[in-house]
Protein backbone atom coordinates (compact mmCIF):
# COMPACT_ATOMS: atom_id res chain seq x y z
CA UNK A 1 0.00 0.00 0.00
CA UNK A 2 1.37 3.26 -0.90
CA UNK A 3 0.13 6.35 1.18
CA UNK A 4 1.04 9.68 -1.36
CA UNK A 5 -2.03 11.26 -0.89
CA UNK A 6 -2.25 13.82 2.49
CA UNK A 7 -4.41 11.54 4.21
CA UNK A 8 -4.50 8.11 4.07
CA UNK A 9 -7.22 5.68 2.78
CA UNK A 10 -10.77 6.52 5.54
CA UNK A 11 -11.24 2.74 4.87
CA UNK A 12 -8.55 1.99 7.49
CA UNK A 13 -10.84 3.96 10.24
CA UNK A 14 -12.75 0.32 9.74
CA UNK A 15 -10.00 -1.62 10.80
CA UNK A 16 -9.63 0.36 13.78
CA UNK A 17 -11.40 -0.22 16.96
CA UNK A 18 -11.46 2.83 19.52
CA UNK A 19 -11.05 1.02 23.28
CA UNK A 20 -8.86 2.22 25.15
CA UNK A 21 -7.44 1.97 28.88
CA UNK A 22 -7.15 5.47 29.89
CA UNK A 23 -5.01 4.63 32.98
CA UNK A 24 -2.24 3.42 30.97
CA UNK A 25 -1.24 7.33 29.90
CA UNK A 26 0.66 9.60 31.50
CA UNK A 27 -1.83 12.31 30.33
CA UNK A 28 -5.06 10.36 31.10
CA UNK A 29 -7.38 13.03 31.75
CA UNK A 30 -6.20 15.21 28.95
CA UNK A 31 -6.86 12.57 26.41
CA UNK A 32 -9.95 11.64 28.31
CA UNK A 33 -10.90 15.80 27.86
CA UNK A 34 -9.33 16.24 24.45
CA UNK A 35 -8.59 13.28 22.42
CA UNK A 36 -8.10 15.43 19.69
CA UNK A 37 -4.68 16.86 20.60
CA UNK A 38 -3.15 13.21 20.18
CA UNK A 39 -4.11 13.09 16.57
CA UNK A 40 -2.37 16.42 15.76
CA UNK A 41 1.35 16.97 17.07
CA UNK A 42 2.72 20.45 16.98
CA UNK A 43 6.00 20.85 15.46
CA UNK A 44 7.78 23.78 15.73
CA UNK A 45 10.25 24.17 12.77
CA UNK A 46 11.38 27.69 12.56
CA UNK A 47 11.87 29.63 15.89
CA UNK A 48 12.71 33.49 16.76
CA UNK A 49 12.73 34.83 13.41
CA UNK A 50 12.98 38.33 13.18
CA UNK A 51 10.03 39.05 9.99
CA UNK A 52 6.64 37.20 9.70
CA UNK A 53 8.14 34.54 7.21
CA UNK A 54 6.13 34.44 3.61
CA UNK A 55 5.72 32.18 1.10
CA UNK A 56 4.78 29.17 4.24
CA UNK A 57 2.92 27.35 1.57
CA UNK A 58 5.06 26.90 -1.67
CA UNK A 59 6.31 23.68 -2.54
CA UNK A 60 3.64 21.69 -0.43
CA UNK A 61 3.91 18.52 -2.44
CA UNK A 62 1.11 16.16 -2.47
CA UNK A 63 0.83 17.04 1.49
CA UNK A 64 -1.86 19.36 2.67
CA UNK A 65 0.18 21.12 5.52
CA UNK A 66 -0.94 23.28 8.27
CA UNK A 67 0.74 25.85 10.03
CA UNK A 68 0.48 28.67 12.35
CA UNK A 69 3.01 31.45 13.10
CA UNK A 70 3.13 32.44 16.53
CA UNK A 71 4.19 36.30 17.17
CA UNK A 72 5.79 36.14 20.52
CA UNK A 73 6.24 38.81 23.30
CA UNK A 74 9.83 39.05 21.94
CA UNK A 75 8.61 40.38 18.77
CA UNK A 76 9.98 37.32 17.13
CA UNK A 77 7.69 34.50 14.94
CA UNK A 78 8.01 30.97 15.16
CA UNK A 79 6.38 28.68 13.05
CA UNK A 80 4.76 25.64 14.25
CA UNK A 81 3.34 22.66 11.75
CA UNK A 82 0.46 20.92 12.59
CA UNK A 83 1.44 17.45 11.55
CA UNK A 84 -1.44 14.52 11.92
CA UNK A 85 -0.37 11.82 14.43
CA UNK A 86 0.73 8.95 11.64
CA UNK A 87 2.50 11.39 9.12
CA UNK A 88 4.79 12.99 12.05
CA UNK A 89 5.93 9.36 12.92
CA UNK A 90 6.62 7.89 9.61
CA UNK A 91 8.54 11.09 9.33
CA UNK A 92 10.00 10.96 12.11
CA UNK A 93 11.01 7.30 11.40
CA UNK A 94 12.43 8.20 7.96
CA UNK A 95 14.56 10.05 9.76
CA UNK A 96 16.16 8.92 12.70
CA UNK A 97 16.66 5.32 10.88
CA UNK A 98 17.81 4.54 7.40
CA UNK A 99 14.67 3.14 5.67
CA UNK A 100 16.75 0.83 4.10
CA UNK A 101 16.83 -1.20 7.43
CA UNK A 102 15.05 -4.61 7.86
CA UNK A 103 11.21 -3.62 8.99
CA UNK A 104 11.43 -5.32 12.26
CA UNK A 105 13.99 -2.83 13.15
CA UNK A 106 12.51 0.45 11.88
CA UNK A 107 9.08 -0.77 13.56
CA UNK A 108 11.14 -0.54 16.73
CA UNK A 109 11.89 2.77 15.74
CA UNK A 110 8.29 3.56 15.76
CA UNK A 111 7.04 2.29 19.06
CA UNK A 112 10.21 4.44 20.24
CA UNK A 113 9.61 7.32 18.83
CA UNK A 114 5.58 7.12 19.69
CA UNK A 115 6.65 6.57 23.19
CA UNK A 116 8.34 9.98 23.21
CA UNK A 117 6.33 11.55 21.85
CA UNK A 118 3.39 10.74 23.95
CA UNK A 119 5.03 11.72 26.95
CA UNK A 120 6.20 15.14 25.43
CA UNK A 121 2.63 16.24 24.07
CA UNK A 122 1.74 15.29 27.77
CA UNK A 123 4.34 17.66 28.92
CA UNK A 124 3.78 20.78 26.33
CA UNK A 125 -0.18 20.29 26.31
CA UNK A 126 -0.34 23.87 27.21
CA UNK A 127 2.55 25.28 25.29
CA UNK A 128 2.10 26.15 21.92
CA UNK A 129 4.46 23.46 20.42
CA UNK A 130 4.66 20.04 21.44
CA UNK A 131 8.20 18.88 19.52
CA UNK A 132 11.36 20.79 17.67
CA UNK A 133 11.57 18.89 14.45
CA UNK A 134 15.45 18.33 15.36
CA UNK A 135 17.25 16.81 17.42
CA UNK A 136 16.28 18.65 20.63
CA UNK A 137 13.32 16.22 20.37
CA UNK A 138 13.45 14.10 17.43
CA UNK A 139 14.20 14.43 13.64
CA UNK A 140 10.84 15.04 11.65
CA UNK A 141 10.82 15.81 7.83
CA UNK A 142 7.69 14.65 5.46
CA UNK A 143 8.17 11.30 4.07
CA UNK A 144 6.34 9.55 0.93
CA UNK A 145 8.04 6.53 2.16
CA UNK A 146 5.51 3.72 1.82
CA UNK A 147 7.48 1.66 4.23
CA UNK A 148 7.82 4.52 6.93
CA UNK A 149 4.01 4.53 7.04
CA UNK A 150 3.85 1.10 7.10
CA UNK A 151 5.85 0.45 10.15
CA UNK A 152 4.03 3.16 11.88
CA UNK A 153 0.82 1.26 11.04
CA UNK A 154 1.93 -2.13 11.86
CA UNK A 155 3.13 -1.05 15.28
CA UNK A 156 -0.18 2.24 15.94
CA UNK A 157 -1.49 0.77 19.08
CA UNK A 158 2.07 -0.13 20.61
CA UNK A 159 3.84 1.86 23.36
CA UNK A 160 6.46 1.74 26.22
CA UNK A 161 5.37 2.05 29.74
CA UNK A 162 6.17 1.51 33.61
CA UNK A 163 3.31 1.38 35.94
CA UNK A 164 1.26 1.48 33.35
CA UNK A 165 2.28 5.22 32.26
CA UNK A 166 3.52 5.43 28.96
CA UNK A 167 7.35 6.67 29.50
CA UNK A 168 9.56 9.09 27.48
CA UNK A 169 11.79 6.36 25.57
CA UNK A 170 15.82 7.35 24.54
CA UNK A 171 16.87 6.30 21.41
CA UNK A 172 20.88 6.61 19.81
CA UNK A 173 22.63 5.42 17.08
CA UNK A 174 25.53 2.83 19.09
CA UNK A 175 25.88 1.73 22.97
CA UNK A 176 29.23 0.37 21.87
CA UNK A 177 28.47 -2.87 23.70
CA UNK A 178 26.53 -1.29 27.21
CA UNK A 179 23.64 0.53 27.40
CA UNK A 180 23.53 3.12 30.25
CA UNK A 181 20.59 4.06 32.44
CA UNK A 182 18.53 7.12 31.63
CA UNK A 183 19.01 8.75 35.17
CA UNK A 184 22.24 8.79 34.30
CA UNK A 185 22.01 10.73 31.54
CA UNK A 186 19.18 13.01 32.47
CA UNK A 187 18.17 13.66 35.76
CA UNK A 188 14.86 12.51 36.72
CA UNK A 189 14.29 10.40 34.05
CA UNK A 190 12.33 7.09 34.14
CA UNK A 191 15.09 3.68 34.10
CA UNK A 192 14.05 1.43 31.83
CA UNK A 193 16.72 -0.94 32.40
CA UNK A 194 19.99 -1.64 31.08
CA UNK A 195 21.79 -4.16 28.43
CA UNK A 196 25.44 -5.72 27.64
CA UNK A 197 24.89 -5.39 23.84
CA UNK A 198 26.77 -8.13 22.02
CA UNK A 199 24.47 -6.75 18.72
CA UNK A 200 26.59 -4.09 18.19
CA UNK A 201 29.48 -4.66 20.19
CA UNK A 202 32.07 -6.30 17.49
CA UNK A 203 31.86 -2.74 15.56
CA UNK A 204 35.31 -1.97 15.46
CA UNK A 205 34.42 1.74 14.33
CA UNK A 206 32.92 2.91 17.34
CA UNK A 207 36.05 3.59 19.91
CA UNK A 208 36.67 7.25 20.46
CA UNK A 209 38.77 9.93 22.22
CA UNK A 210 38.65 13.21 23.21
CA UNK A 211 41.22 15.23 24.67
CA UNK A 212 40.94 19.10 26.09
CA UNK A 213 42.80 20.72 28.04
CA UNK A 214 42.56 20.98 31.65
CA UNK A 215 42.60 24.89 31.99
CA UNK A 216 39.70 24.92 29.09
CA UNK A 217 37.67 21.85 30.49
CA UNK A 218 38.11 23.69 34.29
CA UNK A 219 37.35 27.12 31.99
CA UNK A 220 34.42 25.17 30.98
CA UNK A 221 32.64 23.76 33.56
CA UNK A 222 33.46 26.05 36.70
CA UNK A 223 30.76 28.49 34.09
CA UNK A 224 28.23 26.29 35.36
CA UNK A 225 27.36 26.26 39.09
CA UNK A 226 25.97 22.45 39.07
CA UNK A 227 29.19 21.55 38.22
CA UNK A 228 32.29 20.27 40.74
CA UNK A 229 35.58 19.77 39.55
CA UNK A 230 36.43 17.48 42.96
CA UNK A 231 33.75 15.03 41.24
CA UNK A 232 36.93 13.87 39.12
CA UNK A 233 39.74 11.50 39.91
CA UNK A 234 41.68 9.25 37.98
CA UNK A 235 39.53 7.25 36.46
CA UNK A 236 35.83 8.53 37.06
CA UNK A 237 32.81 8.90 35.55
CA UNK A 238 30.57 10.00 38.51
CA UNK A 239 29.00 13.32 37.19
CA UNK A 240 26.50 14.02 39.57
CA UNK A 241 24.24 17.04 39.15
CA UNK A 242 26.22 17.56 35.98
CA UNK A 243 24.73 15.18 33.21
CA UNK A 244 26.76 13.36 30.70
CA UNK A 245 24.77 14.71 28.26
CA UNK A 246 25.15 18.40 29.21
CA UNK A 247 29.14 17.34 29.02
CA UNK A 248 28.52 16.30 25.54
CA UNK A 249 26.80 19.99 24.86
CA UNK A 250 29.03 21.79 26.41
CA UNK A 251 31.95 20.06 24.87
CA UNK A 252 30.01 19.12 21.10
CA UNK A 253 28.20 15.56 20.69
CA UNK A 254 30.76 14.55 17.82
CA UNK A 255 33.73 15.27 20.73
CA UNK A 256 32.31 13.21 23.44
CA UNK A 257 30.50 10.74 21.14
CA UNK A 258 28.58 8.76 23.60
CA UNK A 259 28.90 7.96 27.98
CA UNK A 260 32.64 7.66 28.40
CA UNK A 261 34.09 4.41 29.53
CA UNK A 262 36.94 6.14 30.99
CA UNK A 263 38.03 10.09 32.54
CA UNK A 264 41.65 10.63 32.55
CA UNK A 265 42.37 14.17 34.62
CA UNK A 266 46.03 15.05 34.78
CA UNK A 267 47.57 18.69 35.45
CA UNK A 268 47.38 19.66 31.51
CA UNK A 269 44.59 17.14 29.99
CA UNK A 270 41.43 15.84 30.42
CA UNK A 271 41.02 12.79 28.40
CA UNK A 272 37.61 11.03 27.55
CA UNK A 273 37.58 7.30 25.99
CA UNK A 274 34.81 5.49 25.10
CA UNK A 275 33.09 3.54 22.50
CA UNK A 276 29.82 3.88 20.56
CA UNK A 277 27.82 7.01 19.61
CA UNK A 278 24.92 8.61 21.34
CA UNK A 279 24.45 8.95 24.37
CA UNK A 280 23.73 5.18 25.48
CA UNK A 281 20.01 5.17 26.82
CA UNK A 282 17.53 2.62 25.61
CA UNK A 283 17.24 1.80 22.43
CA UNK A 284 20.95 1.40 19.90
CA UNK A 285 20.28 1.57 16.70
CA UNK A 286 23.02 -0.32 15.23
CA UNK A 287 22.34 -3.29 17.83
CA UNK A 288 18.61 -3.52 16.65
CA UNK A 289 19.81 -3.49 13.17
CA UNK A 290 21.51 -6.69 13.92
CA UNK A 291 19.18 -8.46 15.63
CA UNK A 292 16.41 -7.76 12.95
CA UNK A 293 18.79 -9.11 10.22
CA UNK A 294 18.84 -12.08 12.69
CA UNK A 295 15.36 -12.34 12.25
CA UNK A 296 14.54 -11.24 15.64
CA UNK A 297 11.13 -9.14 15.90
CA UNK A 298 10.94 -5.32 17.06
CA UNK A 299 9.39 -6.88 20.06
CA UNK A 300 12.66 -9.01 20.98
CA UNK A 301 13.97 -5.80 20.36
CA UNK A 302 12.33 -3.42 22.24
CA UNK A 303 12.26 -6.25 25.27
CA UNK A 304 16.06 -6.70 24.75
CA UNK A 305 16.76 -2.75 24.61
CA UNK A 306 14.22 -1.44 27.56
CA UNK A 307 14.38 -4.86 29.84
CA UNK A 308 12.56 -2.76 32.79
CA UNK A 309 9.43 -1.57 30.30
CA UNK A 310 5.74 -2.72 29.75
CA UNK A 311 5.51 -3.08 25.89
CA UNK A 312 1.40 -2.41 25.68
CA UNK A 313 -1.11 -2.26 23.26
CA UNK A 314 -3.86 0.21 23.51
CA UNK A 315 -6.37 0.38 20.80
CA UNK A 316 -5.95 2.63 18.05
CA UNK A 317 -8.57 5.91 19.48
CA UNK A 318 -5.37 8.06 18.85
CA UNK A 319 -5.64 7.10 14.82
CA UNK A 320 -9.45 7.33 14.79
CA UNK A 321 -9.23 10.77 15.77
CA UNK A 322 -6.46 11.67 13.29
CA UNK A 323 -8.93 10.12 10.99
CA UNK A 324 -12.22 11.95 11.91
CA UNK A 325 -10.92 15.49 13.16
CA UNK A 326 -8.10 17.42 11.72
CA UNK A 327 -9.28 20.28 13.17
CA UNK A 328 -6.56 22.47 14.59
CA UNK A 329 -6.92 22.69 18.55
CA UNK A 330 -8.25 25.59 19.84
CA UNK A 331 -7.40 25.31 23.13
CA UNK A 332 -4.00 25.85 23.14
CA UNK A 333 -2.54 28.23 25.84
CA UNK A 334 -1.48 31.28 22.90
CA UNK A 335 1.06 33.74 24.61
CA UNK A 336 1.16 35.41 21.63
CA UNK A 337 -0.97 35.85 18.02
CA UNK A 338 -1.34 33.26 16.25
CA UNK A 339 -1.57 33.24 12.54
CA UNK A 340 -3.25 30.39 10.89
CA UNK A 341 -1.86 29.37 7.55
ZN1 LIG B 1 24.49 -1.36 21.13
Amino acid sequence: MVFKSAYFSRALSAQLIVTLTLTLFVSAQVLAQNGSEFSQVRVRIQKDLTQYPKNLTANFGPHIRKYEVVHKENGKFDVVEVVPLTHYLAGVVSKEMPLAWPAEALKAQAVVARSYLFTRMSERRDKLFHVENDQMDQVFEWTDSAKAYQVVLATDDVVLSSNKKVVKTFYHSDCGGQTVPADKVWIGAVDLGTTQDPWCGNRSSNQWSFAVPTSEFTAETAAKETFEAAYFKKKLVRFEDWSVQKLRQVFGFSKIRSSPDTVEVNEDVVTFTGRGFGHGVGLCQWGSLYMAKKGRTYMDILTHYYPKAEILKIQSLLIKNYLTNNEIPKTINKTGIIYNN
